[in-house]
């Protein structure tokens, strides 16, 4: 059987309940979206936001990407997927809250610390390689501090990603100007655990350097 008619059952089951239940809610949505915060998430299928924040329609405004990675505020010409993401949630739907949510086993994250995908060609790593530039510096960073890439140098790396998105998201003019005027109230990160279930987000001194004034989300 093919994989989508299993993915069109789920579909039946969603219009029978979650939507069936949420109705008036999605009758709100039909007339304009109104989410509060933003998640930025990785793409990884274990690292779904709306499935661990139990959220409801329209709650967030998701964008996924490898590694949950926010990139550096540039103006030269391209195809800034993620940056017109941002501009859309912060400048036209004015989110009060961007939350960078990292997660444990991160492949993105891995292939910046291991260089796996450096020096390929197209369609053997080489768009993977040069996403995860974003993450060189604190690549190296990870590297010197282990002397061996064991997992903990992988959950290093996965903490410094964070760091990474959440500093590239005050190169934002934007960003950082609503941030001042206290328009964009805080931002906050996180980590889910797809073996425990968890959200690791209980880290003081690790979120409040970074953030802050981030505080947890347990
Ligand atoms: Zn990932």
């Amino acid at each position: 059987m093919p994989y989508l008619s299993k993915l069109i059952e789920g579909y039946r089951r969603f219009r029978e309940n979650d939507w069936a239940r949420e109705r008036g809610r999605w009758s709100e949505l039909a007339e304009a979206q109104n989410p509060r915060v933003m998640v930025l998430a990785c793409a990884d299928s274990r690292s779904d936001p709306a499935q661990i924040f139990d959220a409801r329609p329209g709650e967030m405004f998701v964008v996924r990407n490898i590694a949950a990675l926010a990139p550096p505020y540039e103006t030269s010409s391209g195809f800034h997927g993620v940056s017109s993401a941002l501009e859309f949630a912060v400048t036209q739907l004015s989110v009060g809250e961007i939350l960078v949510m990292g997660h444990g086993m991160c492949g993105g994250c891995a292939a910046a610390l291991t260089g796996q995908f450096d020096d390929t060609p197209p369609g053997e790593g080489h768009f993977i390689a040069d996403w995860v530039r974003i993450l060189k510096g604190a690549s190296e960073q990870v590297r010197a501090r282990h002397a061996k890439l064991d997992s903990s140098a992988f959950l290093d790396m996965e903490r410094e990603g964070v760091k990474v998105s959440l500093a590239n998201l005050r190169t934002f003019p934007w960003i950082a100007e609503r941030e001042r005027s206290g328009a964009l109230e805080q931002y906050r990160s996180c980590s889910a655990d797809c073996r425990s279930g968890r959200r690791n987000s209980n880290n003081r001194a690790y979120h409040d350097n970074i953030a802050g004034h981030s505080r947890t989300l347990r």
